[in-house]
């Protein structure tokens, strides 16, 4: 009963500081972004009007995305769902024993870690607070800050369980020890998976923005990197996929973010008679597989096409009363939040996001705050008006 589970964590004290204060510090880092930047606010802008032409013809810009790859010598895979996604991975890895991940809510939405631990690959994630998350056997609790909820004494204590007490609580002790561990796994794997914050339909370009570094690693160093990218993320061209992780980046308070990563294709040169070869230093291969999962169908349909221009900054979570007390525990089984509780419906199950929308308040203080105006309380509402009108989920 998720009432229980509503009252256990409203008692629990430290879930609730490190919630409360993690919400303080993003408000605080957004507003500072667009106060010394408010050229930010017009890209926003801009954003929500191109987002708003790719979901009118995603198809079209699907098929141009995959030209676009396979022309920079990527494998582009197009899956329906997540089992298809999950077959495709498979085939592109019969081989593989050790994968090293980046944070990727694509990844976590088709459960790829545990679907990998099964076929008995060791898997690591090496983004900090994904490690803690996997560490932990959680959920990411915000989808740029997963760990959140996890304090300094508690990632301390999973950090010991590798059988190396970081020796202190420190955060940069605690750090350290992380990247000593993961640094290891990374140079000693063949295969890494990202996401992808954008892709170009223009160039095929995947551009992935991070401040840890792993991601240009888990991407670099590695001989096959594999990107799941969900077909949402498509923008039209470089240009505006590089506005939008900007825009991203802002809204979720880490502006300027440490490293905006732009991939063509695998690593290539043309310094031998000016015949261009893959595989120089960086991967040999690049696979992407575009993930549907829902989203084609939810670019048709009325209300719920609005959440496809969500650029994933998370900044409607901080807003939100009821998120400030459970975090993604509301939301649905990936995503959490207003946001993920409509994502929830899109790529899961519109009847549990048609439950769980009983518990939002109807503020609309995440709406206010969207930098894409995705009307989110307006689609609770519908979520919620769906339920009566047909008196069960029925036809979503
Ligand atoms: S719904 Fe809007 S505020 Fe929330 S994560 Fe998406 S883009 Fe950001």
């Amino acid at each position: 009963m998720f009432i229980l589970q509503v009252y256990k964590l409203l008692d629990d004290k430290r879930f609730q500081e490190s919630i409360t204060r993690a919400s303080n510090n993003a408000r605080h880092g957004v507003s500072k972004a667009l106060k010394e930047n408010p050229w930010l606010e017009e890209l926003a802008a801009r954003i929500k009007e191109v987002g708003d032409q790719v979901i009118s013809n995603l198809e079209h810009y699907i098929d141009k995305t995959i030209t676009s790859l396979q022309r920079a010598g990527a494998g582009a895979h197009l899956a329906r769902d997540s089992r298809e996604a999950l077959r495709i991975f498979d085939d592109l890895t019969p081989d593989v024993d050790l994968v090293v991940m980046s944070k990727s809510m694509a990844a976590e939405e088709i459960g790829l870690r545990e679907h990998l631990e099964k076929r008995g690959v060791e898997v690591w994630e090496t983004d900090l607070g994904q490690f803690l998350v996997q560490l932990e056997n959680g959920k990411p609790m915000h989808t740029i800050a997963p760990a959140i909820h996890i304090t300094r004494a508690k990632a301390r204590r999973l950090l010991s369980r590798l059988g190396r007490d970081p020796g202190s609580e420190e955060p940069e002790k605690l750090a350290h020890a992380a990247r000593e561990f993961l640094r290891g796994k990374i140079l000693s794997a063949k295969t890494g998976v990202t996401g992808g914050n954008a892709i170009a339909a223009d160039t095929g370009s995947l551009v992935l923005v991070e401040n840890e570094g792993n991601i240009r690693l888990v991407s670099g160093v590695v001989e096959h990197h594999i990107a799941i990218v969900p077909v949402d993320k498509i923008l039209p061209d470089l240009r505006t996929a590089l506005d939008m992780v900007l825009v991203q980046s802002a809204y979720a308070g880490i502006f300027p973010p440490t490293y905006i990563n732009v991939i063509t294709g695998p690593s290539s040169t043309a310094d031998i008679e000016h015949k261009r070869v893959l595989g120089a230093q960086g991967p040999r291969r690049l696979d992407v597989i575009l993930l549907d999962n829902g989203r084609l169908r939810a670019s048709k349909h009325p209300v719920l096409k609005a959440q496809l221009r969500c650029v994933r900054c998370g900044r409607c979570q901080f807003e939100c009363p009821v998120w400030e007390k459970l975090a993604n525990h509301w939301g649905g089984p990936v995503y959490g939040g207003p946001m993920g509780l409509n994502w929830t419906s899109i790529v899961h199950d519109p009847d549990l996001a048609s439950e769980l929308s009983f518990y939002c308040l109807l503020c609309g203080r995440c709406s206010q705050v969207c930098p894409v105006s995705i009307p989110l309380d307006d689609i609770i509402r519908w979520h919620r008006t769906r339920v009566w009108k047909e008196g069960h989920s029925g036809e979503n």
